[in-house]
């Protein structure tokens, strides 16, 4: 099963992405995780795209698409995987066309959290609070006013995706303002026809 989830931050990606990784036993892709851990290593790719991340911009799309491919050949990625936060740009969706048109493989579903982006914010304060109480840490970039500018991100380049894989027939189209419980079961009823 290879899949994307699409969707604005803070549209409930990293949640649905955890618990398919349970379900299908196939390992989740966050860019933006793979970042972060850059950023915390300090490897080179951390350190050019740390205040980028922290401003709530986009990271170049040629560091985003070189972690990708080299993640994509690891192991555990061979029956599958689950791609949150990538891609990003049409750059990044024609990248990973010709990845997987090389390696002979092919996406089963892209799905898109469809919510109500004047909502978000709320969502967002939420899950920095959640954190918070929880003794976590809370993501710099989770900032109200960092979060607005990863909307507009995501507005101005992101949002274009969404044509690209409906034009391929992959893209699956899920209410993210539905209780969880109903986006799983929305998103399970899905991917029911390509298990
Ligand atoms: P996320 O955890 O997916 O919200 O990503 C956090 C941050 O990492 C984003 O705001 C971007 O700065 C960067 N990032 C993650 N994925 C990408 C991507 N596919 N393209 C560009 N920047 C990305």
């Amino acid at each position: 099963m290879r899949l994307i989830l699409l969707g604005p931050p803070g549209a409930g990606k990293g949640t649905q992405a955890m618990r398919l990784v349970e379900k299908f036993g196939i390992p989740q892709l966050s860019t933006g995780d793979m970042l972060r851990a850059a950023v915390k290593a300090g490897t080179p790719i951390g350190r050019r795209a740390q205040a980028v991340m922290e401003a709530g911009s986009l990271v170049s799309d040629d560091i985003v698409v070189s972690i990708v491919a080299d993640r994509i050949d690891e192991p555990d990625a061979s029956n599958g995987f689950i791609l949150d936060g990538f891609p990003r740009t049409i750059a990044q969706a024609e990248a990973l066309d010709a990845m997987l048109a090389r390696k002979g493989m092919k996406l089963d579903a892209a799905i898109e959290l469809q919510v109500d982006s004047s909502k978000l914010i709320d969502r967002i304060l939420r899950r920095a609070e959640e954190a918070r109480a929880a003794g976590h840490p809370v993501r710099k970039d989770d900032d109200p006013e960092v979060f607005k500018t990863r909307l507009a991100a995501y507005q101005k380049d992101t949002a274009a995706v969404t044509p690209h894989y409906r034009a391929s027939g992959v893209l699956h189209g899920v209410d993210g303002m539905a209780p969880i419980g109903e986006v799983s079961a929305s998103i399970d009823e899905i991917l029911a026809a390509h298990a």
